[in-house]
């Protein structure tokens, strides 16, 4: 006989043990679902460890050890150190408390326009490992791996140390990386890998394979999967689901009994079928933010037509915010019944993102651009001239300490949104836009009418100049001491 057939008898074996292997480790976990295929796709996660005041520590050096918060132009805390979240500092905090708390504290104002291009360059980075990256908020994006590996000559988590790797030691921060098969288990591994490096263990980098799952999500809360609300938590906890393991052990007849569409696409995702898929349409933070629907029945009621206006008003600001932008040029307008469009541009006297505002100065020219009698089908809205949230002069009427007293209103709305689903607490003008909760639900992971065109035309990028810097602003060459 031939050697090579003996050999190939050799390789049967071995395959033959790592199955009964692989079968032993899932049924220690009790797996009754998942693939033993490790990632049938991989997706990585992730997130900027404290961000704002990571870009300001990678700025100035000389901070890092210390406490040091940001937000001093609002008198609260908006990001903290770790040094400054170990002595009890919390977002939102008073700066007086904290100042009690401790007196060498370093209180810095928000630079929104640092932490932007230091946000770009991010995604600028993890792009050199794949195009298909998707950037969720400002320190925060998914990247698609599969089919990477040969590209990369490297397996997966190879893969996704290297983007870590070149993160830190190019940015001078650090990040949470998850790598698993969907985007759910990609958080959840990031949360897992942040929780973990915080009591020690780890360095804030998780890979979830398949066969890693079920343990994983046994002692993972329902209520820290990413799409639980607390409504949807409490209604599993009412039939025991009190870990994301439970529900995903759950049959499909089950699911799909209790839980709306949402609910059972997160449950997909937790067993690691991929469901919402990495999007990679280029969304610089910096382009424009647009959001337009079409409205059933038409209306010719001028406020029925304002209520349609006013939230996307409202969804584009909560966009606007997520990335810490600020538009300072918006333009909206109406569609007739018969496709006719009529609009008109604003230059605002200082960028905003606060929808009472922007409906406050569009209310007069939508007035104007309204014919009686004739119907109306959709509306729309662009914020353009994006900048940081703080780029805004302070007027001599008060109108930007006004402002910020209504910015931290809406702070706490994008909490309660975060927690309870999109519009959950929405402007009384947009009200007769805002149809059953049932159907936001599904809106709230969905976000179908949201686009960010491509960004305009950049100058050609010098060889030491990263995508959205301008002369008047560059980002520093970060301090590469203690990372890596
Ligand atoms: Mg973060």
């Amino acid at each position: 006989m031939p050697p090579s057939l003996k050999e190939g008898g050799g390789v049967i074996v071995v395959l033959v043990y790592i199955r009964q292997f692989i079968c032993q480790a899932s049924h220690h976990h009790n797996m009754t679902w998942g693939s033993l295929n490790e990632y049938p796709k991989a997706v990585v996660h992730i997130d900027g460890d404290a961000f704002f005041v990571s870009c300001e520590i990678a700025r100035r050096p000389e901070l890092r050890g210390k406490a040091v918060v940001t937000g001093a132009e609002r008198g609260i805390a908006s990001a903290m150190s770790a040094a400054a979240k170990r002595l009890g500092i919390t977002r939102g905090m008073p700066i007086f408390q904290m100042r009690k708390l401790c007196p060498e504290l370093v209180v810095l104002p928000s630079d929104y326009e640092l932490y932007s291009l230091y946000s770009l360059r991010m995604f600028e980075i993890v792009r050199r490992f794949t195009p298909v990256v998707e950037e969720y908020s400002i320190d925060e994006c998914f990247a698609e791996l599969s089919g990477m590996r040969r590209v990369h000559h490297a397996s997966y988590e190879e893969i996704a140390r290297r983007i870590k790797h070149e993160l830190e030691t190019e940015l001078g921060m650090t990040f949470g990386v998850g790598l698993a098969p969907t985007k759910v288990l990609g958080k959840v591994a990031t949360s897992l890998a942040k929780k973990a490096r915080v009591v020690g263990r780890g360095d804030g980098f998780l890979a979830l394979p398949s066969r890693d799952v079920p343990g994983a999500l046994a002692c993972f809360p329902i209520e820290k999967v990413w799409g639980i609300g607390p409504q949807t938590a409490a209604l599993l906890a009412g039939h025991g689901v009190k870990m994301a393991g439970q529900l995903a052990e759950k049959t499909d007849t089950w699911v799909n009994k209790v839980l709306t569409k949402p609910g059972v696409q997160i449950w997909h995702e937790l067993r690691g079928t991929c469901i919402h898929p990495v999007c990679a349409g280029a969304r610089p933070p910096q382009a424009s933010i647009q959001k337009t629907k079409t409205f059933t029945p038409p209306s010719c009621d001028p406020s029925t037509i304002f209520a349609q206006l006013s939230k996307n008003v409202e969804n584009a600001c909560i966009k606007a915010r997520r990335h810490g932008l600020a538009p300072s040029r918006l333009s909206f307008f109406v569609k007739t019944g018969d496709f006719r469009c009529y609009g008109h541009e604003i230059k605002l006297s200082r960028p905003s993102v606060l929808p009472s505002e922007l409906l406050a100065c569009i209310e007069p020219f939508f007035h104007g651009l309204l014919r009686r009698g004739e119907t109306y089908r959709a509306t729309g809205v662009t914020l353009s001239h994006l900048s940081g949230e703080g780029a805004g002069q302070l007027d001599l009427f008060g109108a930007t300490l006004r402002a910020e007293n209504v910015r931290e209103v809406y702070k706490a709305v994008d909490e309660i949104a975060a927690k309870y689903g999109k519009h959950s607490v929405f402007l009384a003008s947009s009200f007769w836009a805002h149809g059953s909760r049932a159907s936001k639900r599904s809106e709230a992971m969905g976000e179908s009418s949201t686009s960010i065109s491509p960004k305009r035309k950049e100058p050609p990028r010098s060889a030491a100049r990263f995508q959205g810097e301008t002369p008047r602003r560059r980002v520093g060459l970060p301090y590469l001491g203690e990372v890596g």
